[in-house]
């Protein structure tokens, strides 16, 4: 039933800013509600996101592709009847782990929880990855080290309105969450980027580390925090473990070897560090800048470790945290459609958390599968012996978000079969041998968890178009095909929230206290919120807004010290790359562009790749503002507009990941790995730079 106005949430970032959503005569309108993250804000993403909604290039019915190589409309059943015969073909021939699942951070709780459990009981495959191991992983994994949990903030992102100094390692919310900006407006802000980005400009102290020495510059910050004074002695050996092996590793790091590495001069690490242990509310937050390495997880490491030598997480009105980028990046992590957890955020290797999921999903336990393996290495296993043959996609858009991805797009060429759920086309839908339509963000019942771990109603507006059917309907229908009780996939949103609920009991993240019921009430609900006892029921528990006040979640209760030490990017410049480029994201796009490109006012604002690059560099090599430029890596080369900017240092380039084609920033990025968390090196590449034809 088609409803008129719905409270929800934006489909995009992860601050998930809440909203009011109406319809009238077919036309739909967004305004800001009084959300406690957005109070009221949106940034331009959210203010045009309906006009995603009656896109002319909607998915409407699924499509096969034909004899003649085109994709062809066809019904339902014969959709998926072609995959369900197609993936027993496949899996009797080459075993469960040949079929590939490929998830996405904008997924809600349920259908991440519905693929993962898809993946590993009805395929019996280990190899299901998603999207945000491109994104949050290394936080993700310096996280649960140093805290024994990782949820972005651990704390509600209203507290940031009283700090008094925030260090924000590699963020840019004023580009890609603008109306996180209110609750910065009255701390002093020490921006660690090498470029000057929107947030840098609002900046008291700005340090611009070479790309890829953001490790370096951790190691010096904590050298300094101990050498000067400032270290909390009585909090670390109180509150934490390992503070000795990690100073071990940090105390050749001092200041002015940390200014040869990173070009950060001495007198400003001094600075930073004197600010934020000065304060009497400080922080220490981290973003994909400084997380997305080959050393990633280490990096983040490295800030934990400032941030715990000074006593900051688990103080109140003090932490460290990170700015969590999808809209789902917190649930979809949580839920099980990552390659080494269950839902709850438990581990896959753990066999009383394999009991207790095997259990609710009603299989026996050593019928799962053991741990998968990262998204970058799932893609390129494509095709090749003993890799995967089939790959279901649903939520993302790896042609475009692989690093290397003329690699990614090469090998997905080699699969058997590659199926994509989703609501518009991509370049990975063009690709696809079977595109299935789905519903988004407006057409459907859900939840989200956002930054904060706070679990949110994603709630349905209109119905879906054509014969879209949500991703919940494809999975049980998959499921059916491939010999599953229907029973077993639900595909009642609230349903699947309760089984979600029942099978995170006991983890980390447990959402066993929270319903559907609660949450419609109201109830500002973050994760863990377990379940009371039945006699305790007229007391269900409150949630949990902040964590580690008491304790952090190790079992000793301590936080951990992370010995990590700066080896340097994987790639050097060199005689025919001499140049680093750097991606990221810009305010009028989302991820790869596929939603915010088909809005005529943010297309027309932004509507090709651009390049960024000093006045210095550009001249010696002839190129002018507004030329377009080749772009060339050891992987291949894009085409970007040239945006001269006397800001940037002259070493760096800067591309935004959200053009597809020749303009996709990612042709360009390293496919080498974090061995810690898995994320790949999107900060480093490097390149060349010259005067391109014009097309
Ligand atoms: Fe949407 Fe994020 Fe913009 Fe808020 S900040 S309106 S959640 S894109």
């Amino acid at each position: 039933m088609t409803r008129h106005q719905v409270a929800t949430h934006c489909p995009y970032c992860a601050l998930q800013c809440g909203t009011e959503l109406s319809e009238r005569a077919g036309a739909v309108s967004v305004s800001p509600s009084s959300f406690p993250v957005n109070r009221g804000g949106l940034c331009r993403k959210g203010w045009t996101a309906p006009e995603v909604l009656g896109s002319a290039d909607r998915l409407h019915e699924p499509q096969l592709r034909t004899g003649r190589g085109e994709l062809a409309p066809v019904g339902w059943e014969e959709a998926l009847d072609r995959i369900g015969s197609n993936l027993d073909e496949i899996t009797a021939e080459s075993g469960p782990d040949a079929v590939g699942v490929f998830g996405g951070g904008g997924l809600t709780n349920e259908k991440a929880y519905s693929l993962g459990k898809f993946a590993r009981v009805a395929l019996g495959s280990s190899r299901i990855d998603y999207n945000g191991r491109f994104c949050m992983a290394a936080a993700a994994t310096a996280g649960n080290a140093a805290f024994g949990v990782d949820r972005g903030l651990p704390f509600p992102v209203t507290d940031l309105g009283d700090a008094e100094v925030i260090l924000l390692a590699g963020g840019n919310p004023a580009e890609t969450m603008p109306p996180l900006m209110q609750h910065l407006e009255r701390a002093r802000l020490v921006v660690v980027d090498p470029r000057r980005s929107a947030t840098a400009e609002r900046a008291e102290l700005h340090l611009r580390p070479r790309p890829g020495t953001d490790l370096a510059l951790a190691l010096g910050l904590l050298h300094i925090a101990v050498t000067e004074g400032w270290h909390d002695s009585e909090y670390t050996a109180r509150r934490t473990t390992g503070f000795e092996r990690s100073w071990a590793r940090a105390v050749t790091w001092w200041p002015e070897r940390v200014e040869r590495v990173t070009g950060v001069p001495v007198s400003a690490q001094r600075q930073a560090v004197r600010m934020l242990a000065r304060a009497r509310s400080s922080y220490v937050l981290t973003g994909r800048g400084s997380e997305q390495h080959g050393d990633g997880a280490d990096t983040v490491s490295g800030f934990i470790n400032l941030a715990l030598v000074l006593g900051l997480p688990g103080t109140r009105g003090s932490g460290y945290g990170c700015l969590t980028g999808q809209g789902n990046g917190q649930g979809g992590r949580e839920h099980g459609q990552k390659a080494d957890q269950l839902p709850g955020y438990r581990s896959i290797t753990d066999p009383r958390a394999r009991a207790h999921v095997a259990e609710v999903w009603g299989v026996a336990e050593e019928t799962l599968p053991g741990p998968g393996i990262p998204a970058t290495r799932l893609l390129e296993s494509a095709g090749t012996p003993g890799g995967i043959r089939a790959l279901l996609v649903f939520g993302a858009n790896p042609v475009l978000s692989a690093p290397h991805a003329g690699l990614a797009r090469a090998q997905l060429s080699k699969l058997d079969l590659l199926v994509v759920a989703d609501f518009l086309p991509s370049e990975t839908t063009r690709m696809a041998d079977v595109v299935l339509p789905v519903t988004q963000w407006a057409e459907e019942e859900g939840t989200m968890t956002n930054l904060e771990g706070r679990v949110l109603r994603r709630r349905a507006l209109l119905p879906p178009p054509g014969s879209a059917r949500s991703d919940l309907e494809v999975l049980r229908e998959l499921a059916s095909r491939l010999g599953q009780p229907e029973s077993r996939f639900p595909s009642r949103p609230s349903t699947v929230f309760d089984e979600l609920a029942r099978a995170s009991a006991g983890g980390p993240a447990d959402y066993s206290g929270i319903d559907y019921e609660r949450l419609d009430s109201g109830q500002a609900l973050h994760w863990p919120c377990p379940k009371t006892p039945d006699e305790q029921a007229s007391t269900p528990h409150p949630g949990t807004p902040r964590l580690f006040l008491e304790s952090f979640a190790h079992p000793d209760g301590r936080a951990r010290f992370a010995a990590v030490d700066w080896h340097g990017p994987a790639e050097d410049t060199n005689h025919e790359y001499p140049l680093v480029a750097t991606t990221g994201r810009i305010s009028g796009h989302y991820q790869t562009g596929e939603q915010t490109r088909r809005v005529a006012e943010l297309a027309t604002d932004e509507p090709e790749s651009f390049v960024r690059l000093h006045p210095d560099t550009a001249a010696r090599r002839g190129v002018h503002d507004g030329q377009l430029a080749r772009v060339s890596s050891a992987r291949g080369t894009t085409l970007a507009r040239a945006r001269l900017d006397g800001s940037i240092r002259p070493d760096t380039l800067f591309l935004p990941i959200h053009y597809g084609g020749s303009g996709c920033a990612n042709l360009l990025t390293n496919p080498v790995l974090d061995p810690r968390s898995g994320i790949p090196e999107f900060k480093v590449a490097a390149v060349s730079i010259s005067v391109a034809e014009e097309v």
